[in-house]
């Protein structure tokens, strides 16, 4: 064994560092599966070992090793990231940090968790006393809260509380990669060199989110002849604040028909609405749903919430995992569109590409603004055909955030000057996921001998 990794071995004991090949791979991937353009560059990258601490001291006792011996750490939560973003590209050590998982602290408004609790047993704790989550990923079940804020953007919820980057994360404890690793808390602007940074510039091993009060939520499909009509009661919705709301996403036809476990519950050849609304809303949706042209269909009531397969399974990047398990072809784009002139901008796609780029929205409300976000679903073919999709939305004025690369900068949202400073002062090796965040990268190996 490698002198680095018997030092790895002393810090979590010989359990907790796994070399048998088969974890090994299998804790090396994420959701970069979803991009047929990463599938080819990515599928042999692998660490040579996974850290699994079961405290933050034993964390900190990797990454100085690592940094003593010049280690790659990509560190993980549960690898539900989908650019490769916890692919290790350089080999070195996974941290696995899926066993810092207590709760600390629960107040009204806040709660402190380690960087490993998953985001669906934390909804569950909170609904239980009473609070909720105000915005989670699709994949709450299984994501953690690090992963979310290292990785993620936004979810359900973020039609009202805006995304990650909206006063969605108060407060963070990092580590830092260093001889003896410092223990930062970080609050206010200076969050930003940590969200969404690919866990490049530090390791989370607490994090203070803010917390809502518990609603009864309603969820609701609302059916249209077109998705035009969808789209335009989907953006009525998010506006209508006697609403409260949690999810606003229209799918065009022929997605719902790719939701297998809910498809025959929904009209043939529908474009659909889906919607989290508080219980007691359902006549104001009725309203809207009526000005539109549309139908009130499959509904879950709060009593089901949760007992059966929700509606939030189908949306975000769900939207796109149900489109590959009916056509492997499948793949997406994450853009953003402008909030007044979405429909214009919807109608030139569908002319120049048809059903060769399939709409999906999901409306959210950020810096106080309420636009549509999306993930379309797109017929792969080839990469020189994807790259003049999204040239074409790029010149029609659709920003698109491109999720075939693992580079931050290319694909990513930041400010990337205050990441650059933050990796600088915390990872001055560049063992951080080496590869993701590339400006610094090459710069900081100059400067450190
Ligand atoms: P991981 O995949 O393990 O990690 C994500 C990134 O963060 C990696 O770069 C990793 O190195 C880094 N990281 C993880 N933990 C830490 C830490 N403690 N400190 C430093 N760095 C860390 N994303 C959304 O934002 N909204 C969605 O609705 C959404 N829906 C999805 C649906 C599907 C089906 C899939 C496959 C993905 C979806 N995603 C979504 C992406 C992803 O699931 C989320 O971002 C999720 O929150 C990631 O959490 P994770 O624990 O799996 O993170």
């Amino acid at each position: 064994m490698k002198d680095w990794m018997v030092d790895m071995q002393a810090a979590v004991g010989e359990e907790r560092l796994l070399s048998d090949p088969g974890q090994v791979d299998k804790l090396s991937k994420d959701y970069y599966w979803y991009s047929p353009v990463l599938v080819p560059l990515l599928q042999d990258k692998r660490a040579e070992g996974i850290a699994v601490p079961h405290s933050v001291d034993e964390a900190a006792q990797v990454l100085a090793s690592a940094w003593k011996h010049r280690i790659p750490v990509t560190t993980r939560g549960a690898g539900t990231g989908n650019y490769g973003q916890a692919v290790p590209l350089e080999g070195g050590i996974v941290l696995d940090l899926s066993k810092l998982d207590q709760v600390l602290e629960v107040t009204e408004s806040y709660a402190r968790v380690q960087a490993g609790v998953r985001l669906g047993a934390l909804e569950k704790l909170l609904r239980e006393e009473g609070k909720e989550l105000r915005i989670y990923p699709s994949t709450y079940m299984k994501a953690t809260v690090g992963g979310f804020v290292c990785g993620g953007s936004g979810g359900i919820g973020s039609i009202t509380w805006g995304n990650l980057w909206d006063g969605n994360v108060l407060e963070a404890v990092v580590l830092t990669v260093e001889e003896t690793p410092r223990r930062l808390t970080v609050k206010g602007d200076d969050l930003i060199a940590y969200i969404h940074n690919y866990g490049t510039t530090g390791v989370l091993v607490e994090v203070v989110i803010p917390i809502a009060a518990k609603v009864e939520w309603t969820q609701t499909v609302v059916q249209f002849d077109d998705f035009e009509s969808a789209a335009r009661f989907s953006h009525a919705v998010a506006l209508d604040d006697t609403i409260r709301k949690r999810l606003v996403a229209p799918v065009e036809w022929p997605i719902p028909t790719f939701f297998k476990p809910i498809a025959s519950k929904l009209e043939a050849g529908c474009s659909a609405c889906l919607l989290e609304t508080e219980h007691g809303s359902e006549g104001l949706l009725a309203a809207h749903a009526s000005a539109a042209g549309g139908r009130i269909g499959y509904t879950i009531p709060p009593e089901q919430y949760r007992k059966v397969i929700g509606l939030s399974d189908f949306t975000w990047n769900h939207t796109t995992l149900w489109a590959l398990k009916t056509d492997p072809t499948m793949t997406y784009l994450q853009a953003g569109f402008d909030k007044d002139r979405f429909l214009d901008q919807i109608a030139l796609i569908k002319e120049q590409f048809g059903d060769e780029v399939l709409m999906h929205l999901e409306f959210i409300r950020t810096s106080g603004v309420v636009a549509p976000a999306a993930l379309p679903v797109v017929r792969y073919t080839t990469h020189e055909r994807l790259y003049e999709i999204i040239a074409y939305f790029r010149s029609i004025g659709v920003r698109i955030n491109d999720p075939h690369t693992w580079v931050l900068e290319m694909g990513g949202r930041g400010e990337w000057d205050a990441m650059v400073n933050a990796k600088r002062a915390n990872d001055p090796r560049g063992l951080l996921n080496p590869g993701k965040l590339q400006t610094p990268v090459e710069s900081i190996s100059n400067q450190e001998g």
